[in-house]
């Protein structure tokens, strides 16, 4: 089984190749779904997303940083994986990360640091995080995500190696002007808000489906 596939199986993300059809918090619809809370307590799908993490860095780092609260598991797995010195992460401060807990800034002068994170969206966090390790004369040498959402590269980020698991491009659509509603697709149930469409509207002519099982 692939990363992706496990991801899936698991509820914490389609990249919309499948052809599902979701119902979003906001009621829209769409045929990509991320929910990162499905990911962290399963232990088996945690170990293959880990080693893919680490898989396109394999011995240039001997570090591995997360940001609190995703990239702690992320970053304590993918460093147990790799044979990593340090597995750390950054608490938030404010409107910033710190490695505020005794001892996390001390050990990353001079470390090679990977960078593992959950969700790329702005890549807001992962660049405050890089600037932290910077400052405590750590050497960013990339960063590695489950999902990048938004099309986020290395250079825009200012590392030198970005890898991500799984691309997704979310559009949504009200139900009004879901295509896959025109098309009858059944919409999922078990993951997002289909069950509370499927409540107001039984009648659905494309039927419902789970996908957890
Ligand atoms: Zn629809």
């Amino acid at each position: 089984m692939d990363v992706m596939e496990a991801l899936v199986n698991a509820g914490a993300v389609d990249d919309g190749s499948h052809g599902n059809h979701y119902v979003y918090k906001s009621k829209k619809h769409g045929p990509a779904y991320i929910n990162m809370d499905m990911l962290f307590p399963n232990v088996e799908v945690m170990d293959q997303v880990c080693a893919g993490l680490i898989e396109p860095f394999l011995r240039g780092f001997d570090t591995v940083v997360g940001a609190a609260t995703g990239g702690i598991p992320l970053a304590v797995l993918s460093g147990y994986l790799s044979g990593a010195r340090y597995a750390l992460w950054a608490d938030k401060d404010g409107d910033d990360f710190a490695f505020s807990r005794a001892g996390f800034g001390d050990v990353l002068a001079g470390r090679q640091v990977l960078i593992v994170e959950d969700l790329l969206t702005t890549g807001g966090t992962v660049m405050k995080v890089a600037s932290q390790i910077r400052q405590h004369d750590g050497e960013v040498v990339g960063i590695s995500c489950v999902c990048n959402r938004a099309g986020m590269t290395s250079m825009q980020l200012g590392v030198p190696l970005l890898r991500s698991l799984v691309n997704v491009n979310f559009e949504a659509h009200l139900p009004e002007h879901c295509q896959q509603c025109v098309e009858g697709v059944p919409i999922v149930t078990d993951v997002g808000h289909g069950d509370t469409f499927a409540r107001s509207n039984p009648d659905y002519p494309g039927k419902f489906r789970t996908l957890l099982s």
